[in-house]
């Protein structure tokens, strides 16, 4: 369970009471609505708008891809 640590959050904080709600990128890319746990405020994905963050979070998941990728050999 080592490296379990290092692990990084992805997600947004909601408009309206500024919790943050964790999600997955996969969720980001498969739903199309988030509930904040909060204030229970729907949040719709609304994908033509949002393409370049979805854009940059797929950037993020190809480097982290990336990293375990390297992290193997060097294991
Ligand atoms: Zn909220």
């Amino acid at each position: 369970m080592a490296g379990h640590a290092q692990q990084r959050r992805t997600g947004l904080n909601c408009p309206q009471c500024n919790t943050f709600i964790e999600t997955t990128i996969l969720q980001l890319l498969t739903s199309s609505a988030l509930i904040c746990p909060s204030c229970r405020l729907r949040l719709n994905i609304d994908r033509m708008k949002s393409k370049p963050a979805f854009d940059a979070l797929r950037k993020v998941q190809m480097a982290q891809k990336n990293l375990e990728e390297k992290s193997k050999f060097n294991g």
